[in-house]
């Protein structure tokens, strides 16, 4: 194919991709506040959780984050909001969580007052952005009813937006999302016997 014929095809192309694209745009009219589940077995759930919450703070709008699940390891986000944005409601589950030492009944408490501070904000309509971090292990583990927590997320303010992380957590939280991401595990440099890194990892 000549050179000429090429530019016309791909200029054909691009005006259909175009047409295309400003269609759906003029399509999405309505406005309000999303639901957004990452999901799946890769990296980068949190991490793009936390860059909502940058997105937010350029615009000067309000947000709260709600940590589920407390590292053993500080992360840099935590150390960000901390030290930068203390105005940013932050709350962690303050339990020593972890995989293998569960005590349930305590975990279950502390799920429940970790839930309270998340009701807070969903019920604030001052708060544009809400980030409940590994909320879907609070689900899949029972630690907290899902019909209380998808009732809350239902009734939050209109303009108001969630976004939840954390692998699994049921169908009802899929249903209820309006945007949902399943980061798929191709590789982790974990499995290759690197160390997690300060800034990427936490
Ligand atoms: P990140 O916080 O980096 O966005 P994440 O929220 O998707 O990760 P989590 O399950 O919350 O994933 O685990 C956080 C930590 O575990 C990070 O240090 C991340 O690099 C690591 N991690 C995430 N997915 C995997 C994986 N598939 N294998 C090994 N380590 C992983
Ligand atoms: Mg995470």
């Amino acid at each position: 194919m000549s050179e000429e014929k090429k530019e016309l095809r791909h200029k054909k192309s691009m005006e259909k991709q175009k047409a295309n694209v400003d269609h759906s745009i003029a399509e999405a009219t309505e406005e309000r506040g999303l639901v957004i589940l990452l999901t799946g077995d890769g990296k980068g759930k949190s991490s793009s959780a936390f860059g909502m919450a940058i997105r937010s703070l350029g615009y000067n709008l309000k947000i709260g984050i709600i940590q589920f699940i407390k590292g053993v390891q500080l992360s840099g986000e935590e150390i960000f909001i901390r030290d930068k944005h203390p105005e940013v409601y932050f709350h962690q589950m303050g339990t020593g969580f972890t995989w293998d030492t569960q005590d349930r009944s305590s975990d279950i408490k502390a799920a429940e007052d970790s839930w309270t501070h998340a009701e807070k904000l969903l019920c604030d309509p001052s708060i544009y952005l809400v980030i409940l971090d590994e909320l879907t292990y609070m689900l899949s583990f029972k630690y907290l009813d899902e019909e209380k927590v998808l009732a809350a997320i239902r009734s939050r303010p209109h303009e108001q937006s969630v976004v939840i992380t954390g692998r699994g957590g049921g169908s009802a939280i899929r249903e209820l999302a309006d945007t949902v991401s399943e980061i798929k595990d191709i590789k982790h440099a974990f499995h290759a016997k690197i160390k997690a890194r300060k800034g990427i990892d936490y």
